[in-house]
């Protein structure tokens, strides 16, 4: 279901908000005014979910593991959010596009790797299976498939739930779970097809995305934002506050550490205090967010301490960024998150943060 519904009632809307609901509601829409008569429209939002994505097998014990996807798969029918969003089907990306990021040496070796059956390549953690390559294809390109959808109007955000994850992919190496930098190729996508310059990554997955940051660290078309577990503490040890880019994208590489034991409230006020004023600075055309849910307090595999609740309101802060700048283009990708239950309750509260956008 396409699900867009309205309550009429008056508010005052900016212009770049009126133009945004005049693409969900063209023919009620009246160009001369200044006043908008739409509220508490739903959003429509697109949603992946593929079972193929569960044919990544990372092997006994490995906390990223198939039963992620099923949680939320679970999760996400139970309160039938699954049929208020817009599904999306996926497609293997580009390897032109993946070559432009990632080297033709490492791509060669990770084919060969998961072909021949290894069980992980670069560093244990990083798990591969016979199928892994192609899956990893696949989760990129589910990610551009999103993009593309929001770009043509035919929906308003996304949430992409593809695994492997992506943002410690380095251009050369698997880091961390992650094979391909599947958000890192979204922004490329965005600013060689799309001809977009100014382009947001909010990553609050509780690890640093070192990958991300270094495939765009000299880049001023890509505004990096990451909120993670300190890297005197945390994986993958990087993500320091000084590091702000390097060239021509110093300045465009934000990192705000967090201590142990942080919660809510130090998120509150970092997303006050620096997130949203560097974003207005910015003034993104497009909003893509890394979405680790493993900065909740029951997660295993970090010290940090949010609820469930805390990715509604992260997410409607977002949803609000991309509605004053750029018509609500948002989507997000699934990165971490490694306790099933926690897992799939923040995703539900994320998607229908999406929803009521
Ligand atoms: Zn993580």
């Amino acid at each position: 279901m396409s699900a867009v519904s309205y309550q009429l009632s008056e508010v005052d809307c900016e212009p770049a908000i009126l133009r945004h609901w005049h693409a969900r509601a063209q023919a009620d829409w009246n160009p001369k005014t200044t006043r908008c008569r739409f509220a508490g429209i739903m959003a429509r939002t697109g949603l992946i979910q593929d079972n193929r994505f569960q044919r990544h097998a990372t092997g006994p014990g490995h906390p990223e593991r198939p039963e992620r996807l099923a949680a939320i798969a679970e999760a996400l029918s139970e309160r039938r959010l699954d049929e208020a969003c817009t599904a999306i089907n996926a497609s293997p990306v580009d390897m032109a596009l993946v070559r432009s990021l990632h080297t033709p040496a490492y791509l060669d070796r990770l084919e060969s790797a998961c072909r021949t059956g290894l069980a992980y390549i670069d560093e244990p953690d990083s798990a591969i299976c016979t199928e892994s390559f192609e899956i990893a294809r696949l989760g990129a390109g589910a990610v551009i498939g999103a993009v593309d959808a929001v770009m043509a109007c035919t929906i308003d955000n996304a949430f992409c739930a593809v695994r492997p994850p992506g943002h410690h992919a380095e251009h050369d190496r698997s880091r961390g779970f992650c094979l391909l930098g599947n958000v890192a190729l979204a922004a490329k996508h965005l600013i060689d097809h799309h001809r977009l310059d100014r382009i947001l990554i909010l990553d609050w997955d509780v690890h640093h995305g070192n990958g991300t940051q270094h495939l765009f660290d000299a880049d001023p078309r890509v505004l990096f934002i990451s909120l993670h577990g300190h890297p005197d503490f945390v994986y993958p040890g990087s993500g320091f506050a000084t590091e702000r880019g390097i060239g021509a994208g110093e300045g465009f590489t934000l990192n705000i550490p967090m201590l142990p034991g942080t919660g809510d409230a130090e998120y509150h006020a970092a997303f006050a205090d620096k997130v949203q004023p560097e974003i207005q600075r910015y003034a993104p055309q497009f909003v893509l967010i890394s979405a680790g849910f493993d900065a909740h307090r029951l997660d295993p595999l970090a010290p940090i301490n949010l609820e469930s609740e805390s990715f509604g309101w992260m997410t409607r802060t977002m949803t609000e960024i991309a509605a004053r700048h750029c018509d609500g283009r948002l989507v997000s990708v699934l990165e971490g998150g490694y306790h099933l239950s926690a897992l799939a309750e923040s995703v539900s509260i994320h998607i229908e943060t999406l929803l009521s956008a």
